[in-house]
C-alpha cells in the first residue's frame, strides 16, 4: 500500500515511511492511496474470531508485507496481550437500543492504549531492520502521554520524552508518566500550558539540525498507525451484535477526530455502519461545522472532559480530503483560509458528503454531570466524563429503535475520580472501581524534570539524556 498527502506534494510513501514520518513535508496527513475493501464474507467470519485476528484481517492490506505477514501477527498477539481482558475491547448493554464498547482495559485507562500499544512495536521494528534509533517527543494534556510512555517503555532502539504542563494533569495521569523507572522515558513538567508544550514540540521539529541528530518522531493522532490501529474496534463490535448483516451506529466522543475518523475509515472498507455521531462537549467546533457549514475557531474551555478541549481538530483534515473527492488543491486552499482567518466554509456539495455519514451532537457540562449520576443511580454503572459525553449525544439520535448505537468509552472512570465524584455527590473511593494496577502504581515514587519553557533548555535535556 502506498500512502499519499492531502495536501498533495509530498512524497508518496510506503507503510514504514508513513509511520516514521508522522506529519508530510508538505504539512498534510498521509492517508492510503485507496480504500481496501473486505467481502461480506470475511465480515461475517469476525464474530469467530479473537480480536488480534480481526485485527489482522483489517489491517494487514494497509501493511503490504513489511513486516512480512507471520511476524505481523506476532506483534498483534503480543500488543494485544497488555490488556487486562481477553476480549480487549467488550461490548455491554445499556438497554434499549444502546451499548457500551470498552476500550480503557489497557495499561493506562484510556482507549489510546489500543493504538500505541501497537505503533511502539511497529516503530521499533522499523527502526531495528534499519539499524536506526529514534526520539520520541510528544506534549500531552493528559492520556496520550502515558499511553505513549507505556508503549515505549524499554524497547531497545527508542528513546521518549512526554512534556506535560506542569500542574494541569490530574494525579493518576501525572503517576502514570512519572513512575516508570526504564532508562529510556523522560517525563518533563513544563512551567506553561499545553499549549506551551505543544508548541515546543512544534519547535523542536522545525529545527532541522537538531531533528536530524536526534532523529525525531512523533506519536500524536496524526500518525496515520494510529488511525489505522483504532478501526479494528468498529468491526469487532458490529461482528458482536449482528454485523455485516445489521447496520451499526457509533456515537464517539470527539477532540482531534481521530478516532471518529477510523470508524469513517471502516465504513469504507465495507463495514455496514448506519450513522456516525460525533459528540463533542462545550468546545464544539466539529458539531458547529456540521450544522452550519463553517469551521471556525474559538477559544479552548476548560472541561470536565479535558482529552476533548481542543479547538483545531487536526484530523478533520483527513475527512475534508474525502468529502472534496480527494481534492489536494481544495484542501490547500482550505487550510490556507484557516491559517489566515481562522475559519472556512465548506460548499453545500461536500457538506452533504459528511452528512450523509455522519452527524454531531454537542452536549454541555450540566448535561453531561446528569448523564453520570442518572446512570450511576438507576444501573449502578460509572462512566467516566468523555464516555458521558458520548452516550448523550447517542441519546439524542434520530435512528429507529432497531438500529443500535454503540457509544465508544474512551476512558475508565478511575482515571476522572474528581468529575466523577462531584456528579454523583458521592467520595469517590466508595464508588469507583480502581484497578489493582493503579492502586499500586499510586503509591510509587515519581521520576521527573521540572524545566522552564525555554526551548534550548529542553533540547540540552534531550541530547544530554539520549542513548547513543
Ligand atoms: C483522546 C481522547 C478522546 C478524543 O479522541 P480523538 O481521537 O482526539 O477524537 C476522547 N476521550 C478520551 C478519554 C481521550 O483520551
Amino acid at each position: 500500500m502506498k500512502y499519499i498527502s492531502t495536501r498533495g506534494t509530498a512524497p508518496v510513501l510506503d507503510f514504514e515511511d508513513t509511520l516514521l514520518a508522522g506529519l508530510a513535508t508538505d504539512g498534510g496527513l498521509y492517508v492510503p492511496e485507496s480504500w481496501p475493501r473486505l467481502s461480506r464474507e470475511t465480515l461475517a467470519t469476525f464474530k469467530d474470531k479473537s480480536y488480534a485476528e480481526v485485527a489482522y484481517e483489517v489491517l494487514q492490506p494497509f501493511i503490504g508485507g513489511t513486516p512480512d505477514n507471520d511476524r505481523f501477527r506476532e506483534i498483534l498477539q503480543s500488543a494485544y496481550q497488555a490488556f487486562e481482558v481477553p476480549e480487549v475491547a467488550p461490548v455491554v448493554p445499556l438497554g434499549g437500543q444502546h451499548y457500551l464498547l470498552e476500550l480503557f482495559h489497557g495499561p493506562t485507562l484510556a482507549f489510546k492504549d489500543v493504538a500505541m500499544q501497537l505503533l511502539a512495536r511497529l516503530m521499533d521494528e522499523a527502526l531495528a531492520r534499519r539499524g536506526r534509533r529514534a526520539t520520541i517527543i510528544g506534549a500531552t494534556s493528559g492520556d496520550t502521554g502515558g499511553a505513549a510512555i507505556e508503549a515505549f517503555r524499554g524497547l531497545e532502539n527508542i528513546d521518549i520524552f512526554i512534556f506535560f504542563p506542569k500542574g494541569r494533569v490530574s494525579d493518576v495521569q501525572r503517576k502514570q508518566m512519572t513512575t516508570p523507572t526504564d532508562s529510556n522515558v523522560h517525563a518533563l513538567a513544563i512551567e506553561g500550558t499545553f499549549d506551551d508544550c505543544q508548541a515546543l514540540v512544534k519547535d523542536m521539529f522545525n529545527d532541522a539540525d537538531f531533528r536530524q541528530e536526534t532523529g525525531l518522531a512523533g506519536v500524536n493522532s496524526i500518525n496515520w498507525a494510529r488511525v489505522m490501529a483504532q478501526t479494528v474496534y468498529y468491526f469487532t463490535a458490529s461482528a458482536q451484535l449482528g454485523g455485516p448483516d445489521k447496520e451499526i451506529a457509533f456515537s464517539v466522543p470527539t477532540g482531534n477526530f481521530g478516532d471518529i475518523f477510523a470508524g469513517y475509515v471502516a465504513k469504507q472498507m465495507g463495514l455496514p455502519i448506519a450513522q456516525l455521531m460525533i459528540a463533542t462537549n462545550i468546545n464544539d467546533i466539529l458539531a458547529r461545522v456540521l450544522k452550519t457549514g463553517i469551521y471556525e475557531i474559538g477559544d479552548v474551555v476548560a472541561s470536565t472532559s479535558p482529552s476533548m478541549d481542543i479547538q483545531v481538530s487536526s484530523n478533520f483534515e483527513r475527512l475534508l480530503f474525502e468529502a472534496t473527492g480527494r481534492n489536494a488543491g481544495e484542501v490547500c486552499r482550505l487550510m490556507g483560509e484557516l491559517a489566515e482567518k481562522r475559519k472556512f466554509s465548506l460548499s453545500p456539495d461536500v457538506l452533504d458528503v459528511m452528512r450523509a455519514s455522519f452527524a454531531a451532537e454537542r452536549v454541555d457540562e450540566v448535561e453531561t454531570a446528569k448523564i453520570i449520576k442518572d446512570m450511576f443511580e438507576t444501573d449502578e454503572m460509572l462512566l467516566d466524563p468523555h464516555t458521558a459525553v458520548g452516550y448523550g449525544a447517542a441519546l439524542r439520535s434520530d435512528l429507529p429503535t432497531s438500529t443500535p448505537i454503540v457509544t465508544l468509552a474512551t476512558a475508565h472512570p478511575a482515571k476522572f475520580p474528581a468529575s466523577v465524584e462531584k456528579a454523583c455527590n458521592r467520595q469517590a473511593e466508595e464508588i469507583i472501581d480502581t484497578p489493582e494496577r493503579v492502586q499500586v502504581m499510586m503509591k510509587q515514587d515519581e521520576k521527573y524534570e521540572t524545566y522552564p519553557n525555554e526551548l534550548a533548555g529542553v533540547q540540552d535535556f534531550i541530547r544530554q539524556k539520549k542513548t547513543d
